[in-house]
């Protein structure tokens, strides 16, 4: 079959999934988008093979990102398997703010809960003067992580902790973090894309979905972020609030929570003001 006919068949089959025709049929054939018009050729038996292969699973649910193995994030690649939750869009939001406020400063960060490593290697890449440390509670995870950063070339740290039971080592200057945040009860109600194939662990935040928003900001950054450093979470767009008075209820200030492109709250920023009193009673 010839490639402008196996496109329009691919859209067909993918209903409506098929703004993703392309994407598959360039990760098979190699041949860029450009290619299917400029040098068209037949398709082989065997590619397409791979194509239905791929065009099944996917009619059954799984996420794209999975079948392929990768997914683009802030313009770079990003492998990822079922350990790691795909690298959202909404998520870019996080992290054009934090690299806007690092800028050329030298500074130590902290990505908790990186997963694919989507949010620190787009700091370490975009901020040539950080130092980034990329944390998870699994080796595997960070292997992934780590394999990623080789992808991107760049160099970061990596840190095997679980923080709900210890406080990782280290100072940092920035704390970032998407951490798990949906309600546990919402999770096997959500989308069953979702629920089905990215890692529960990945999702869940406790009862109310604001576990490791406290976690962090009443137990982790006291011991580890720097005096006036900066405190970034990505949070669920009905978070906003809470989030805001957990941190000022600690001792962060100049709370601010910053909206996504879909006008959606997506962030909470603010900076740690560690009182005199505190630190005297800590
Ligand atoms: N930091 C990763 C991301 O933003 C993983 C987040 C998570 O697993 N909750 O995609």
């Amino acid at each position: 079959m010839v490639v402008s006919r196996l496109r329009s068949e691919v859209r067909k089959q993918l209903g409506e999934n098929e703004h993703e025709a392309d994407w598959i049929i360039s990760h098979v054939t190699g041949m860029s988008q450009a290619d299917f018009v400029l040098h068209p050729r037949e398709i082989a038996d065997e590619e397409m093979r791979q194509i239905e292969d791929i065009i099944t699973r996917r009619n059954s649910g799984e996420p794209l990102q999975y079948i392929l193995g990768h997914t683009e994030f802030m313009g770079m690649t990003f492998k990822v398997n079922d350990l790691v939750l795909i690298p959202r869009q909404d998520t870019e939001t996080l992290v054009e703010n934090i690299v806007s406020k690092i800028g050329k400063k030298k500074l130590k960060v902290l990505d908790i809960g990186t997963g694919s490593g989507c949010i620190g290697i787009s700091i370490a890449k975009l901020c040539k003067n950080t130092e980034v440390t990329l944390l998870d509670y699994s080796d595997s995870i960070l292997a992934v992580a780590k394999e990623n950063a080789d992808l991107n070339g760049v160099n970061v740290k990596t840190l095997h902790c679980d923080i709900l039971e210890a406080v990782p080592e280290g100072q940092y200057d920035v704390i970032v973090s998407n951490p798990p945040y949906i309600e546990t009860d919402t999770i096997f109600s959500l989308d069953n894309i979702v629920s089905s194939y990215e890692p529960v662990e990945a999702l869940d935040g406790g009862f109310d979905g604001l576990m490791f928003y406290r976690r962090i900001a009443e137990e982790v950054a006291k011991d580890i972020l720097n005096e006036n450093g900066i405190i970034a979470f990505e949070i669920g767009y009905n978070q906003g609030e809470e989030v805001s008075d957990i941190l000022r209820e600690e001792d962060f200030s100049n709370v601010r929570v910053i909206k996504d492109s879909c006008d959606n709250d997506r962030v909470v920023m603010a900076r740690f003001k560690p009182s005199l009193f505190s630190s005297l009673t800590d």
